[in-house]
């Protein structure tokens, strides 16, 4: 089947919940896809921030093919090899005591508040006074599901789908007096993406989460940190947390932590997890020996191939090329990000559209978040030669489109190149 029948069978068989670019992808290697005619793309958006360590990876190849033909699933209700030994490696890096395993981030999420829920149900049968509502943040994203709905501010993901979970309020992002100002015992959790990625590449400010942290402090509230784009080295450290010193009580993560085989981890503090008991929450199929194999293979990967110093680095230099393109385009509002979690603000949605789909073209992948934005959540092991690549194409693209974009016509038409 080519691209043309795929698409035309897809518009008939699929419920319509996508719009997908039209390119079809067969195969891949390092930081590049292929497609069905044999062009080579530059992936900066890894299946948005999933392939960390690239296609083919031949650790990730080899735990997949290895555990695959010993022990692929056998439910929570038994033992497995590596369950322990994933769990260990994730307490290490985290700082946290305790894991729970699922299959999404959004389920990941849904554990989060669920033991927050669970958590201050415990302090109030102690006698403290403690309510179940939940504080987050404008522009978050936290899921599909309907408590991660629920702490997603925005209304198009939440509307057509009410009532979901009641009791969130939204605060003002990085506005400390907000925060403190819709802060009180009645709340039993902080919802915060330590930088937020769907709501285009915001990191938190060091106040603010230091204010979240000694608030929920202040009445034993958790401070959920939800990691699941920003954690597992995507910013240069295992957790965004550990750049402000800041330990949450909860973190999720997901996206890169099997490189592309699904699954997503809740990690807690064993004061937080002695709100659950068995029964009270599960899974049928999170943390199988396959996934949890795949996973271990990651993270030693990444410790292997030194590759939080590479994020670091590489990041570091994407970061200030972009800074540099910044200072000549006009059309450029903000560079924002951290490691390899970056996002280039352009002056109007019209123009970011054009840019993502013009880099399309010169095969080179990102996409468009939050309207304004481009998102760049490449491999790991992206090189400078790869960043050099993309820079130069946008510089390209910026002067070719950008005028167009610039000059605000009177009748407020906007060309579409
Ligand atoms: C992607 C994402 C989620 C949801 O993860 P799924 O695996 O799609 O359910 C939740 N939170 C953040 C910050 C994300 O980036």
């Amino acid at each position: 089947m080519n691209l043309e029948s795929i698409q035309a069978a897809e518009s008939k068989l699929l419920v319509n919940t996508y719009q997908r670019n039209p390119y079809l992808f067969v195969t891949g290697e390092g930081v590049h896809l292929r497609d069905a005619d044999g062009n080579d793309f530059l992936d900066l958006l890894s299946g948005i921030g999933v392939n960390a360590l690239g296609y083919g990876h031949p650790a990730v190849e080899e735990a997949i093919a290895s555990q695959s033909k010993r022990l692929i699933h056998i439910s929570n209700l038994f033992y497995h090899e590596f369950t322990a030994e994933l769990a260990l490696r994730l307490t290490e890096i985290s700082g946290l005591d305790r894991v729970f395993f699922t299959n999404s981030g959004t389920e990941a999420w849904e554990a989060a508040l669920k033991l927050a829920r669970a958590h201050a149900g415990q302090l109030r049968a102690q006698g403290k006074t403690i309510g179940t509502k939940f504080l987050a943040l404008d522009h978050s994203f936290h899921g599909r599901t309907m408590g991660s709905v629920a702490t997603t501010a925005k209304e198009k993901y939440r509307e057509p789908f009410m009532p979901v979970m009641p009791d969130v309020e939204f605060v003002q992002f990085n506005d400390v007096a907000d925060l403190r100002a819709k802060f009180s015992t009645d709340v039993c959790a902080i919802c915060i993406e330590t930088v937020q990625g769907e709501g285009g590449i915001h990191p938190v400010s060091q106040e603010f989460l230091a204010t979240a942290r000694e608030l929920c402090d202040s009445t034993s509230a958790l401070l959920l940190s939800d990691e699941i784009q920003s954690g597992l080295g995507r910013t240069g450290k295992w957790f965004a947390y550990q750049h402000y010193g800041i330990l949450p009580d909860v973190t999720t993560l997901a996206k890169p932590i099997a490189n592309g085989y699904p699954m997503g981890a809740m990690l807690c503090t064993n004061a937080a997890a002695a709100a659950f008991s068995p029964g009270m929450h599960g899974t049928t199929f999170g943390g199988g020996p396959l996934a949890c194999a795949v996973a271990i293979a990651v993270i030693d990967a990444i410790k292997q191939q030194n590759l939080l110093d590479h994020v670091t680095e590489v990041g570091n230099f994407f970061h200030s090329e972009l800074d540099r393109l910044a200072a000549e385009h006009d059309s450029i509002v903000e560079v924002r990000g951290l490691g390899l979690m970056l996002g280039l603000e352009l002056s109007s949605a019209e123009l970011a559209t054009q840019v993502a789909a013009q880099m399309m073209e010169r095969r080179i992948i990102l996409n468009r978040t939050s309207e304004t934005v481009l998102r760049f959540l490449p491999p790991y092991i992206l090189e400078r030669k790869h960043v050099e690549t993309a820079i130069s194409a946008l510089d390209d693209i910026l002067k070719i489109n950008a005028p167009a974009f610039a000059s605000a016509s009177p009748a407020g038409e906007k060309s579409n190149g």
